[in-house]
């Protein structure tokens, strides 16, 4: 059975909020914001196609097309930013017959308050890792590069994979069904909704009358 492709910013507009997803996959709906503009802005720069350098005996590639077809992913997108640094235990990828350790870099322009990193962040790097290891093998590491405080932060993909493999496949099964059945996932209770690009679209205070009503009709449907 194929299943449908699923692309890995998808997974990480999932996390953050089911409901905005579905507007946007399901429901095409899309509004831009200042946060949103920063980070285009950003991915803009980082997003140069085809630029490479080496630097410190490293290779840096940004913009790299990656995607892992098997049945339990089915899943495409761009990293960001792809660091090959040499490595004798590391994998080859060209035909130079050199060997090298693979970093995924994700740029993002705020550190989150607190933490290191946001989990569906970290989600959305563990799906890039997936889709590298799928086309190039080896074991790749994952890095978040914050802009505003110009620092990168490594992450435990490593030593929680089968922990974060099991919770991307059930994400992806998740957002299959909704997709399948066109299925706009309700706003989660306790959603935070700071810095939304959707708001406007959404009304998230409005919603609770909304199902008052459906309840309403229902009831009625029933008598
Ligand atoms: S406003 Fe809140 S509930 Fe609505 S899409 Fe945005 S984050 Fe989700």
């Amino acid at each position: 059975m194929s299943t449908e492709e699923i692309t890995i910013r998808s997974i990480q507009h999932y996390l953050y909020c089911p409901h905005r997803w579905g507007l946007l996959e399901i429901d095409r709906a899309w509004a831009e914001n200042i946060f949103v503009t920063k980070a285009n802005l950003m991915h803009e720069r980082v997003h140069e196609p085809e630029q490479y350098y080496s630097a410190k005996g490293k290779k840096v590639y940004t913009s790299v097309p990656v995607y892992c077809d098997q049945e339990a992913y089915n899943l495409y997108g761009i990293t960001d930013c792809i660091e090959l640094i040499p490595d004798q235990q590391g994998v080859p990828v060209d035909k130079s017959g050199k060997r090298y350790r693979l970093r995924i870099i994700e740029y993002k322009p705020t550190i989150p308050k607190e933490r290191l990193y946001r989990e569906d962040d970290l989600m959305q790097v563990f799906a890039q890792k997936i889709c590298v290891d799928f086309v190039f093998g080896g074991d790749s590491e994952g890095y978040i590069y914050y802009a505003d405080v110009r620092k990168r932060i490594r992450l435990p993909l490593r030593e929680n994979y089968d922990l974060y493999d099991e919770k991307l496949k059930t994400l992806l099964q998740e957002m299959r069904n909704c997709l399948k059945k066109g299925l706009i996932p309700e706003i989660r209770r306790g959603q935070n909704c700071n810095g939304c690009s959707m708001k406007d679209l959404c009304m998230p205070t409005l919603k609770p009358i909304t199902n008052l009503h459906d309840r309403i009709r229902k009831l009625e449907e029933v008598d």
